[in-house]
């Protein structure tokens, strides 16, 4: 198993990456980083893999911890 694996096994890498897109976890549901949310559409879960993944019913967004992180790599200025 490789490190891409592990990070996306860790329930704290995904909360991270939320986080840092400024969405707040609240236990498994959050208003959605990456569209206008009003109410908790969003949310993470662990699939058969084991991997803990990021779902948005609202927008439909929804990927594992790489994805959440390039999503929101994608939304930041340019440095
Ligand atoms: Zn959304």
């Amino acid at each position: 198993m490789g490190f891409a694996d592990l990070r996306k096994r860790d329930r704290a890498a995904l909360a991270a990456e939320l986080e840092a897109a400024g969405a707040q976890l609240k236990g498994d549901s959050c208003c959605c980083p990456f569209h206008e949310d009003k109410h908790p559409s969003a949310g993470i879960y662990q699939n058969e893999a084991g991997f803990w993944m990021y779902k948005c019913h609202s927008c439909g967004f929804c990927g594992s911890v790489w994805d959440v992180e390039a999503k929101s790599r994608v939304r930041l200025p340019p440095s």
